[in-house]
């Protein structure tokens, strides 16, 4: 590492090489556990970072040791520049991936192709298509399963997320699971968390501990391999012998893998924040416009990094709203 590398290590050592790129706060579903039911107040336009600004600020990263950067939402394919702001990162020196909800990737299939953006993570909370169109209040369910299967056949890496909540989705977490006996796809099981609008509260959580009870009712232990866990790893991850894929359980609530972090988001309004549960965020943009420089913001920010979730080291802190009401809504963040 040259000497303006250490600008992405925080105080606890951990290097921030991954990059979350929020491209736009719209959406078109309306997942409840994301967007609150009200909506939420959108940034003007001109607030919010164009492709040119995009790949600048991207490239200030790049520069300084981040060679991961994923493309978040609201739903980023949404974005009618997608191409353009694809295709001046591809010039990076990173790996681009992609997080949506599947809706527009036939649209955008060629685009990700020619870009090599093969790793896809796919929001995708039930199998069910009426339970879909509850939790999303749009009936698109069948348009994402093509979506799916159209990335599978042409060879894209594929994660398919499933936010749980009890009572709407944890009696399909044996499904998603059997998902994966034919599929090459990794399913994540992801603990419900607070944001902004979310109505959190941990009695709808489904833990990391209930999910593999469940599957453990039906699948016998030694049928459950324990795979080994990612350098930075978000999900640990199982695999049931002889499936074709394998799922993971991102546990953010219960058992925390902040240790590890290495990421850094930037919003769709050009401000960074340093952790998921952050509520203090460091603007970025407008310095960028007014010509100064911004290494040293991203310094501070990093260097202010709680070690664990914001400050927030127990679930008790967790459940104290006090402590993260003023965090932005998940579809302003991108997860
Ligand atoms: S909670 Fe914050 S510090 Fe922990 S892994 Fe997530 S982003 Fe990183």
């Amino acid at each position: 590492m040259t000497a303006s590398n250490t600008i992405l290590t925080d105080g606890f050592g951990r290097k921030h090489n991954y990059l979350r790129i929020s491209l736009l706060e719209k959406c078109n579903l309306r997942c409840t556990y994301c967007m609150p039911a009200d909506g939420i107040a959108l940034s003007p336009k001109a607030s919010l970072m164009t492709a040119e600004e995009i790949f600048a600020i991207a490239q200030t990263f790049a520069q300084n040791g981040v060679d991961k950067i994923r493309l978040t939402g609201g739903e980023p394919l949404l974005r009618k520049d997608f191409p353009e702001i694809v295709s001046k990162l591809s010039t990076l020196d990173i790996s681009l991936s992609l997080t949506t909800n599947g809706i527009l990737i036939d649209r955008h299939l060629e685009t990700l192709k020619e870009f090599k953006v093969k790793k896809i993570n796919l929001s995708l909370d039930t199998l069910v298509s009426s339970k879909f169109a509850s939790i999303t209040l749009r009936n698109q369910f069948e348009k994402v399963v093509d979506n799916l299967h159209l990335l599978l056949n042409n060879e894209f890496h594929v994660k398919v997320n499933v936010v749980l909540i009890k009572g709407f989705n944890d009696n399909e977490i044996v499904d998603f699971v059997k998902l994966t006996q034919f599929l090459p796809i990794s399913v994540r099981f992801i603990e419900f968390m607070p944001f902004a609008g979310n109505e959190w509260d941990r009695s709808k959580m489904v833990s990391q501990k209930e999910i593999l009870s469940l599957v453990e009712t039906v699948f016998a232990t030694d049928e459950i391999q324990k795979l080994e866990d990612e350098k930075n790893f978000t999900s640990r991850n199982y695999k049931i012998n002889g499936f074709q894929g394998d799922f993971g359980i991102i546990s953010s609530i219960t058992n925390p893998f902040c240790d590890s972090c290495n990421r850094i988001r930037l919003t769709a309004d050009g401000k960074i924040k340093n952790c998921l549960f952050s509520n203090s965020e460091t603007d970025l943009l407008t310095a960028f416009r007014n010509g100064e420089s911004i290494a040293n913001l991203i310094s501070e920010s990093i260097q202010n990094k709680k070690k664990v979730r914001a400050g927030m080291a127990t679930v008790e802190e967790i459940d104290d709203p006090t402590l993260h009401f003023d965090n932005r809504s998940m579809i302003a963040i991108g997860g």
